[in-house]
């Protein structure tokens, strides 16, 4: 029989935990039907989701509310339930590092624990993986509600992102997915401390397929990636992913350099054919000013990419698990 885990990474989400986990016991209870589209057409098909292994594995990313006592009361109900607790918060993307490199299932499905993710889709998902398919991500055909300069934002990004590298990068397409153990050994062993997972997605490769799902509004609570965290969590993306803007500031530097001569070499000959009264202050200021500020941002890419190398150096563990199942009360 094979078994599937359910990876949820859970940082104060002691009000939607009960729900998923309900909605999870109600849906691999029974079979269903599933309209899909293959190479011979459209196709009625049945998933039977109670003839494999199931596994939920909650990590407890340091959550500062109840979610660890939601979590232990659930499994004294359902052995189901996996508990992986993490020393303190390491943000979702190691606790979801963490969940992969405890994960026992021959797939993974990651889902967020507050029902964004319809778990209505998981069933496609299996029948995908079932057809061969390794990796089968969620695309997001809508984006819930959300601000008009979010959305902006996010679609500007994806596309500098995707410019800077050949490598595909899906877009509306986050962690909701099932991956076949062959990518989460892959993942695993992909070691970085500031990790960008949806790019380290693309960056294995192996079969991928997509399936569409709707997002929801948030159950309860409010996200915890406001504009300064995806900020940060976008220029981790690029110095993980490229090493391209250490290009583009070089090219930009020999563009100014380049210029600089030309002026030089104009200003030179003006000032013995023509002879020069001494003007310019502003152009001066100005030039003074542009240079330095190209100067800075340059140095600013540099440090960008020369903390990364120092955090890395270090080689210390991605994450911290204080506890495996076991309660402590
Ligand atoms: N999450 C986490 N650690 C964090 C922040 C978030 O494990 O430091 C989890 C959170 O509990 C949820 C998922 O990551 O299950 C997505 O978080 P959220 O809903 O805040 O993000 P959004 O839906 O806005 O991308
Ligand atoms: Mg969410």
């Amino acid at each position: 029989m094979k078994k599937i885990t359910v990876l949820i990474p859970a940082y104060n989400e002691a009000l939607n935990i009960p729900a998923i986990t309900e909605a999870l016991e109600s849906l691999i209870s029974h079979s269903v039907t599933l309209t899909v589209e293959n190479n011979n057409g459209r196709n009625t098909t049945l998933v039977n989701l109670s003839s494999f292994q199931w596994e939920y594995l909650f990590v407890n990313d340091g959550s500062t509310d109840c979610t660890l006592d939601v979590l232990h009361n659930l499994r004294k109900e359902n052995q189901r339930v996996n508990i992986l607790n993490l020393s303190r918060n390491f943000g979702k993307e190691n606790a979801m590092l963490a969940g992969m490199d405890y994960a026992s299932g021959d797939a993974v499905i990651i889902m967020d624990a507050d029902l964004q993710h319809p778990i209505e889709t998981i069933p496609e998902m299996i029948y995908w993986w079932e057809q061969g398919y390794d990796d089968v991500y969620g695309k997001r055909i809508n984006r819930g509600r959300e601000s008009w300069l979010r959305r902006r934002l996010s679609l500007a990004y994806y596309s500098m992102l995707q410019g800077t590298t050949s490598i595909e990068i899906l877009e509306n397409v986050g962690d909701f997915r099932l991956l076949d153990r062959r990518v989460v050994n892959a993942i695993c062993s992909l070691r970085e401390v500031n990790r960008y997972t949806k790019g380290l997605f693309c960056w294995v490769g192996y079969n991928k397929k997509e399936v569409q799902f709707k997002t929801t509004d948030r159950c309860n609570g409010s996200s915890r990636f406001g504009i300064c965290r995806l900020f940060n969590l976008g220029i981790d993306g690029i110095t993980s992913y490229t090493t391209k803007p250490l290009r583009i500031s070089a090219v930009i530097g020999f563009i100014v350099s380049a210029l600089s001569l030309g002026y030089m070499a104009f200003t030179f000959f003006k000032t013995i054919f023509w002879g020069e009264e001494v003007i310019g202050y502003p152009t001066l200021i100005c030039t003074i000013l542009l240079l330095s500020g190209i100067q800075l941002i340059a140095l600013g890419i540099i440090g960008e990419y020369l903390g990364r190398i120092f955090t890395e150096s270090k080689h210390r563990p991605p994450y911290i698990v204080e506890s495996f199942n076991e309660d402590k009360k």
